[in-house]
């Protein structure tokens, strides 16, 4: 492998937390229940407290970002990461948190304004200036992009022209579409989607282009984008092959980035009917998605990839010697005290 990673020292799944700052839609002039502590540098540490009705409940991740971490600030600490896909490795980097706690944010943020820009974006930005710096050492990179939401245990592409026009009616009842998008490994360990659209990428622009596809796809069907997506999962995948032209080494790795659906709890969204459907569906998966990690993380024989379509999506990425970063994102307002705790909860079961 051309750049070892340090990542190797407590198995290859890491989690970071982040708390995003108080919003002036947050519940008013309260003071924020979340406190995370730093210990190394002004903006990132390891511990955070929660209180509860003055019980205080401490929890330590292998990094905290309180809300005065910058999106570069993040990036920094996951850059070597990202890096390691171009080195052969299969990657995955999930954003964990309930609807409003800066899911989006991490994984996208506002890329209109550079310094906002979220992993998404600077993750590409480095490969592909990595990937041209090592054609000076005879590298050649075939870099490929696809897009899919997992919404109510169904996979839509969100890369497909036609599907855009057919995703209003879809939306209920996936069947109606007439495609399966079925998953498939084979036996070299890679993942295959039937008519999932892939496309070959060889420049940042044309990645932003077809982001921006993406959202619109997203958004189209509700009125309300934040709305739609917090109920389903956004996988963004990129795998890249490179082969030296002069030593004929190969290496074939994936990066996928996934903004999960919301987190938050049954109880409190009081849902029926549909909207029933659809959180007993993210549940399901979220927990499927924390029980592959926690059967990993402790080295189980079994590994129950087969339970939701997320893990069985990502089972290749996920296993072996594959890395794994989960992003628990914390909302420091007062009103959501509760379900920060249930998020760090998940979170230090993965840890
Ligand atoms: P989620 O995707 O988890 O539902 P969002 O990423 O949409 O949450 O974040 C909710 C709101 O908070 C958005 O307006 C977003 O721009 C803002 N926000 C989230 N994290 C940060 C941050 N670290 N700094 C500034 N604003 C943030
Ligand atoms: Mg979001």
């Amino acid at each position: 492998k051309l750049h070892n990673t340090i990542l190797e020292l407590k198995g290859n799944i890491r989690v970071f937390c982040r708390v995003r700052p108080l919003l002036p839609d947050d519940g008013g002039r309260q003071e924020a229940s979340v406190i995370a502590y730093p210990t190394s540098t002004e903006s990132l540490g390891r511990g955070i407290d929660v209180v509860q009705s003055g019980n205080k409940h401490p929890f330590t991740f292998d990094k905290v970002f309180d809300h005065g971490a910058s999106q570069e600030e993040v990036f920094f600490e996951i850059s070597q990461l990202v890096q390691s896909a171009l080195d052969g490795y299969k990657v995955c980097i999930f954003a964990y948190g309930q609807t409003g706690s800066g899911k989006t944010y991490t994984m996208m943020g506002r890329p209109e304004t550079p310094e906002q820009k979220g992993l998404i974006p600077r993750s590409l930005e480095q490969i592909f200036k990595t990937s041209q710096s090592l054609s000076t050492q005879g590298w050649k990179y075939k870099m490929q992009v696809s897009m899919l939401e997992i919404y109510n245990e169904s996979i839509r592409d969100l890369l497909s022209t036609s599907r855009t026009i057919a995703i209003e009616s879809v939306r209920a009842d996936s069947s109606t579409s007439g495609r399966q998008y079925t998953i498939t490994h084979d036996v070299n360990g890679n993942t295959h989607v039937s008519d999932l659209t892939i496309v070959d990428v060889c420049s940042i622009g044309q990645i932003s282009s077809l982001l921006q596809q993406a959202a619109q796809s997203r958004s189209v069907g509700k009125t309300h984008m934040n709305e739609q997506s917090s109920r389903s999962h956004f996988v963004f995948t990129l795998r890249i092959s490179g082969v030296n032209e002069s030593t004929e080494q190969q290496v074939q790795g994936v990066l996928n980035l996934i903004d999960l659906a919301g987190s938050e709890r049954l109880s409190r969204s009081g849902a029926t009917g549909d909207r029933l459907k659809e959180t007993q569906a993210i549940n399901k998966s979220l927990s499927a998605l924390s029980d592959v990690i926690f059967a990993l993380a402790k080295k189980e024989d079994h590994v129950p990839f087969r339970n939701s379509k997320l893990t069985y999506l990502l089972q290749p990425c996920l296993g072996g010697d594959s890395k794994t970063l989960m992003f628990v994102n914390i909302s420091p307002d007062p009103s959501s005290t509760g379900e920060s705790l249930c998020s760090l909860r998940f979170a230090a079961r993965v840890n």
